[in-house]
């Protein structure tokens, strides 16, 4: 049987994914893109993006798939509601499935194939052998890095003995829906954090203008059906609204991983772990570790590199203390319910108070903070 090789064989047609065979390519190896479904997509996120991070994707906050600027973040508490009006950032809601569209053509502009159909039912981490199923049947390749980064808990890392199923605890569910009630105020985004509503998650509201909005929620306990609260919520809070498009998936809100090279294998984006566990945010997260992944691959296969490992120390200077203090917070809510919110709003409510007089230091202040590099 004729094996075809390949440098770099990607997993996963998401953020993840496309950063690291932009990145491979940039770094002069030849990669390709196995993606399981026939359509890229992006819906199943409701579309935060700092400005930082689509700058460093190589795109202007003016680009056609920012479809909102919100500059005021209300947050819903059990007793009270607090605002932070933005006067020199604004949040940026984009069409993630625009952008995924995008990113999948700087893959296929630097000769990287995006194979969609194309589903990878396991690997081999030591010989770097990888088995993709298509319409034609089953193949198998031989890869020199495999690029793992297939989403939250995937199995094929599981299969392959490098990782456990994660904890139910950590594993977030989340349901969505595309709303239109045009009374929607385009300009707030808005989160309810009671824990009766959201066991150990909140609701969100990001507006996408034109009277829209992304309502959904996650929780981390199982016994809750989040479609069926989001469905309730929203009848309640949105009475008039029409229920455009749902959407359902999970987020690993687990603590960062110890390991995340095997080998010939790197795990990159929710595969890894790499979200902020307290908000669920991993869009920018899985594009830098992409990034890193990809770069790795192709100074590895140059020959500047012994091995693989310098993806995971690169992920732990940059990202681990950060994912996993955010995940302590988030274990606090879990055990804690409400007081434990209220314990992190006093905590944090100096800030909201300096901001009324220096917005701009604050804002600027709390920016780097998230640029995390
Ligand atoms: C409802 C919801 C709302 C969210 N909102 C936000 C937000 O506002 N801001 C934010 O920063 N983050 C948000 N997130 C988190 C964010 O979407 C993820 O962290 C991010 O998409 C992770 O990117 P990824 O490339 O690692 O994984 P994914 O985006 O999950 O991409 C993985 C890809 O791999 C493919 N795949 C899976 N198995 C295989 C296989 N066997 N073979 C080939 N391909 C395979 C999948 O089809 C998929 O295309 C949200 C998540 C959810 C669920």
């Amino acid at each position: 049987m004729k094996i075809d090789k390949i440098d770099v064989a990607i997993i996963g047609a998401g953020f993840a994914g496309l950063s690291a065979g932009i990145h491979a390519a940039q770094a002069g190896v030849k990669a390709v893109v196995f993606e399981s479904e026939d359509k890229l997509n992006g819906d199943c996120c409701a579309g935060g993006l700092p400005d930082f991070g689509l700058a460093r994707m190589g795109f202007s906050a003016d680009s056609d798939f920012v479809v909102n600027k919100v500059n005021r973040i209300e947050l819903v508490l059990s007793n009270s509601v607090v605002a932070l009006d933005l006067k020199h950032i604004s949040g940026l809601i984009i069409d993630k499935t625009m952008l995924t569209v995008r990113l999948a053509s700087l893959c296929e502009k630097a000769d990287v194939p995006v194979l969609l159909g194309s589903k990878v039912t396991g690997y081999n981490h030591e010989s770097g052998l990888i088995t993709v199923e298509d319409e034609l049947g089953e193949n198998n390749f031989q890869a020199d890095v495999i690029i793992d980064a297939s989403g939250c808990d995937t199995k094929m890392a599981r299969d392959a003995g490098l990782v456990k199923r994660l904890d139910k605890k950590d594993v977030c569910l989340c349901a969505q829906y595309l709303i239109k009630q045009p009374s929607i105020d385009k300009n707030i985004m808005k989160m309810w954090c009671s824990q009766e509503l959201a066991p150990a998650g909140y609701i969100w509201s990001f507006p996408t203008g034109k009277g829209q909005s992304r309502v959904g929620m996650g929780v981390c306990d199982h016994k809750t059906n989040p479609k069926k609260i989001i469905e309730d919520f929203i009848a309640d809070e949105f009475p008039d609204a029409e229920l455009l498009k749902y959407v359902g998936a999970t987020i690993p809100l687990a603590p960062p991983m110890e390991n995340i090279v095997f080998d010939k294998v790197m795990l990159v984006g929710d595969r890894a772990n790499q979200v902020f566990a307290l908000t669920g945010a991993g869009n920018m997260l899985a594009y830098d570790c992409g990034a890193i992944a990809g770069k790795v691959a192709g100074r590895y296969l140059n020959d500047k590199l012994p091995n693989l490992l310098q993806y995971e120390k690169e992920c732990k200077k940059r990202f681990y203390r950060k994912l996993l203090n955010s995940y302590n917070i988030k274990e606090k809510i879990r055990l804690g319910g409400n007081d434990a919110v209220e314990d992190l709003y006093r905590k944090v409510r100096p800030l909201f108070l300096l901001h009324r007089l220096f917005p701009r230091w604050v804002e600027r202040s709390a920016w780097k903070h998230a640029r995390y590099s």
